[in-house]
């Protein structure tokens, strides 16, 4: 036994390693400074791939100071681009440009001399995208102006030809303000609409050639980042909340103009409803990117989904303490394939999984809830912030109420659930969501990473259209009103038992769009309640899903997947003479990952794609436009060689796809 003395050592030593553990992170944590300090053993800081990059050809040049700037990195991850590294504008200088294929500059203030240093850079064969640049960079970009501004309006993409080309072509809102220039020499890609049906000749996107080195440059005339924010999260104009009414602001509040004290002209335009509207304007981004560098290394990218799935449904359900859980679980046990038996079932993509958010009250027991936790499913809570008894809608929040709504349900959902994990995803009752941010963040103070609240509804508003109220189908890491990022993935829940929507249609409209030739891939959030054990919806979504073989799985398997995947990347991405050489790094839990590549560079199309030097097979797929060689992406060093036109030109009778070896 040690003596007191050695024992207080050995707590002064835990304490000041806490500390610097606790200071470490905040090193790291560009949000939720307050909260790193005051607990250190909390995952409060968002990981190294936001902040800095994991490294790569491509570079993000953002400032501190305009965090929207950041959020760029949280797109290129989400897109799978995951080769590039974020630095500061203050760091820009022609030592950080040398050796980048690829340069981004988000909507950052350049300082007298950055403007020429950029010109130079790509009149000497640099690659530049510039979102919403400064105006002394229009001559580079073939440009004259800005003349004008337009704010809260729309683009309508070129879908005739690359970049463009894929992508929808039915104008999409943009939110934020755009400069209005005037094209003199460039390629229009986009243009800005003052309305779907009123097109200028105003350049959304635009790219152009430059200088005689193969030097090309682009424009996002509207802050790209922002706006996929603004798409996602809502109004971030909507008033301060002054009275408490009687109906409290939910998430599909901060979209409808009529709600709640916001001016009357609804955030989200419901006939673009059907469109992913924030995913396709990122999907450009990749496009104009994948476009610019078609002549220099040919940028890999990881797919969204495990084994190559289109669409995945996220199935989930609140239980409002009538006890339907457990039979809905077993439900689904019974309802898919059964599954590799050597495989954890947690993982097993192939079975049929989903959530249960139960309320405090549900009849389910520790022991019950444990073995079907050991099963693969996931049992969460349902907070609720009604104010008192047991019937009824949640209440407005505040910050300091939210907080402890969460402290103290999940403590007591611990206590009756202490064989459980604690919950990494969640909903809340009647999906409250009184201000932009303070729910995101109270969710990951307390460990909760994955928000399910974002919800197509009301019926008498939307819902009868199927679509994406948040403009997306991907879960994207939660943003606060300046921008930053908070490391909590708003997952939207597209499909619910109480908005109108009818059943098979809505989820088959979806999973067409997604699997088919739309490309509006997306993971679609159900929520079908598990107050009773049969759910009509539920079957419906399932029996569709299966049907087409989309994989329906739990929250937390979601989670888990989009950390394995955001944890993986390309290393060491270097040209060769024919092609390009890289390492694929695998996070834990990003089993069934794949990679693409565009399928042709200058030198010709794709030849052979090598693992620790053994040839692998790869298929050719049109993703958004752009013709990939799609291959499984486990750890290892690979190579990627592409033949000359003459090759080319030999093999011409044979189909390419065929010619992948195994
Ligand atoms: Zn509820």
């Amino acid at each position: 036994m040690p003596s007191s003395r050695s024992r207080i050592v050995n707590i002064a030593r835990r304490y000041v390693h806490q500390m610097r553990r606790g200071i470490s992170k905040i090193k790291i944590a560009t949000t939720s400074r307050i909260y790193a300090l005051a607990r250190p053993s909390r995952p409060v800081g968002v990981p190294d791939t936001v902040t800095h990059g994991p490294g790569g050809p491509i570079l993000i040049i953002a400032d501190r100071n305009r965090p929207f700037s950041r959020y760029l990195a949280e797109i290129l991850l989400a897109e799978g681009l995951n080769s590039f590294e974020v630095i500061d504008v203050a760091n820009l200088n022609r030592s950080t440009l040398r050796d980048r294929d690829l340069v981004v500059v988000g909507e950052v203030p350049l300082g007298t001399v950055e403007p020429g240093l950029l010109s130079e850079w790509t009149n000497e064969g640099g690659h530049l995208v510039l979102i919403r640049p400064d105006a002394r960079l229009a001559d580079l970009l073939g440009l004259r102006g800005p003349m004008a501004s337009l704010s809260e309006a729309y683009l309508e993409v070129d879908a005739t030809c690359p970049p463009g080309e894929g992508i929808v072509a039915e104008p999409m809102q943009f939110h934020g303000t755009a400069d209005v220039y005037e094209v003199r020499d460039a390629q229009l890609v986009a243009r800005l609409c003052r309305s779907p049906g009123e097109r200028t000749e105003a350049p959304a996107v635009a790219v152009r050639e430059v200088g005689r080195r193969g030097g090309r440059v682009a424009a996002f005339t509207y802050d790209l980042a922002r706006s996929v924010v603004y798409t996602r999260q809502g109004n971030p104009a909507l008033p301060r909340r002054r009275s408490r009414s009687d109906a409290p602001r939910r998430t599909s509040t901060w979209f409808r103009g009529s709600s709640d004290g916001a001016t009357g002209r609804d955030w989200i335009d419901r006939t673009r409803i059907a469109i992913p509207q924030a995913d396709e304007q990122q999907r450009l981004l990749v496009n104009v990117i994948q476009y610019m560098n078609r002549d220099r290394t040919p940028l890999p990218r990881f797919w969204y989904f495990p084994r190559r799935a289109k669409a995945v449904v996220i199935m989930t359900g609140d239980d409002h303490g009538r006890g339907g859980t457990a039979g809905r679980f077993e439900s689904h046990q019974a309802a898919g394939p059964v599954g590799d038996s050597s495989r954890d079932p947690r993982l097993d993509w192939r079975r049929v999984r989903s959530t249960s958010y139960v309320s405090l009250d549900a009849p389910l027991s520790d022991s019950e809830a444990a073995a079907f936790d050991r099963e693969g499913f996931e049992i969460g809570l349902h907070v609720s912030t009604r104010l008192r008894g047991n019937r009824g809608r949640g209440a407005d929040w505040t910050p300091a109420s939210i907080r402890m709504f969460y402290d103290r349900q999940l403590r007591q959902w611990r206590k009756k659930y202490p064989s459980l994990p604690s919950p990494v995803s969640v909903r809340t009752h009647s999906v409250v969501w009184s201000d932009w941010a303070t729910q995101a963040r109270v969710e990951l103070e307390h460990g909760i990473r994955f928000d399910t609240n974002y919800y197509h509804w009301p019926a008498d508003w939307i819902g009868g259209l199927p679509g994406f109220l948040t403009g997306s189908g991907i879960p994207m890491r939660f943003a606060d009103l300046d921008g930053s990022v908070i490391d909590v993935y708003q997952s939207a829940t597209h499909l619910t038992d109480e908005s109108g929507q009818a059943y098979p249609d809505s989820v088959d409209t979806l999973l067409d769009r997604a699997l088919g030739r739309e490309g509006f891939y997306g993971a679609f959030g159900v929520n079908a309640h598990t107050d009773d054990p049969q759910s009509v919806v539920c079957d419906a979504v399932i029996t569709a899903a299966l049907h087409r073989g989309v994989p329906v799985v739990s929250a937390r398997q979601m989670l888990e997947w989009l950390d394995g995947r955001n944890a993986s990347s390309f290393d060491s991405l270097e040209r060769t003479h024919d092609g390009v050489r890289f390492t694929v790094r695998v996070g834990t839990r990003a089993g069934g990952l794949s990679a693409m590549i565009p399928a042709s560079c200058a030198t010709g199309p794709i030849e052979s794609v090598r693992r620790d030097g053994a040839a692998i097979a790869f298929d050719l797929e049109r993703i958004k436009g752009i013709d990939y060689a799609v291959f499984q992406a486990t750890a290892g060093s690979y190579e990627v060689t592409y033949g000359s036109e003459e090759t080319a030109a030999v093999r011409q009778t044979e189909p390419m796809a065929e010619r992948s070896t195994s």
